[in-house]
């Protein structure tokens, strides 16, 4: 018997009356789980294992599709499955989720910021903090977020005119990047401060913060090109998704 918190990434159906369940758990990783009857009218799993649950469940030991054997809800998250805006955000953090953690890999803080994101949407926050500060939490975890504010050529500290420097993952000023060979992005002003404050500030000081879509699109794609380029995948892919 194993035992875990899991958030359900999504569900399909499986012959008559039964469901295979994807969830993401701290203990797991991501898991393939089998829920046995769930779709009989009165099934006790049916109402604990619906899309964006958090839930208590009970495992066979099985390690390839283990069987629910008991499974009790944590958390609804009500207002965002009531909430067909609220579900498609929702969806942006459960689809990134879904490619980026691996099979019976545990990541106990992945699952954790996941859970605080959806936890953040569900209280109605501003969208665009809980995804930015989302996908910051994410580069952590990969190891590959930003945290040097100087130009990677001078060593200056960058503070505005600067470029992102894609295959570096630093800044460049705006002097040494007209002698820059490689791909860079040009980041407005305010677009370098906000990503300053995302990466540096908590969630808590982000969400008073006021977020004008060019420089929350500007971050966001910065956030988005490490994620995507750690998990070898088009960061266009991505880009859309949230909105
Ligand atoms: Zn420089």
């Amino acid at each position: 018997m194993q035992k875990t918190l899991a958030l359900v990434l999504k569900k399909q159906n499986l012959g008559e009356t039964d469901r295979i369940i994807t969830v993401l758990s701290p203990t797991l990783g991501k898991k393939r789980i089998v829920a046995k009857a769930v779709r009989r009218p009165l099934s006790k799993l049916a109402g604990h294992l619906d899309t964006l649950m958090l839930t208590q469940i009970i495992l066979t030991d099985q390690d390839v599709l283990p069987r629910v054997t008991s499974a009790v809800l944590a958390e609804g998250f009500e207002t965002i499955r009531g909430s067909l805006k609220l579900a498609t955000k929702a969806f942006a953090i459960t689809k990134l989720v879904e490619r980026l953690v691996l099979e019976d890999v545990p990541n106990r803080q992945i699952f954790a910021v996941s859970v605080e994101a959806l936890s953040r949407l569900n209280s109605e926050e501003k969208w665009s903090a809980i995804w930015l500060k989302y996908l910051s939490q994410l580069t952590d975890n990969l190891g590959v977020g930003l945290s040097n504010w100087r130009c990677l050529r001078c060593n200056e500290p960058v503070v505005d005119d600067a470029s992102f420097v894609v295959s570096e993952r630093r800044l460049v000023c705006g002097k040494c990047n007209e002698e820059f060979a490689g791909p860079t992005i040009p980041m407005a002003t305010n677009s370098i401060k906000l990503l300053s404050i995302v990466r540096t500030k908590p969630f808590s000081m982000l969400r008073r913060v006021n977020l004008p879509t060019l420089n929350a699109l500007q971050v966001e794609e910065i956030l988005l090109r490490e994620i995507t380029d750690w998990m070898n995948r088009p960061w266009s892919e991505y880009g859309a998704i949230a909105r």
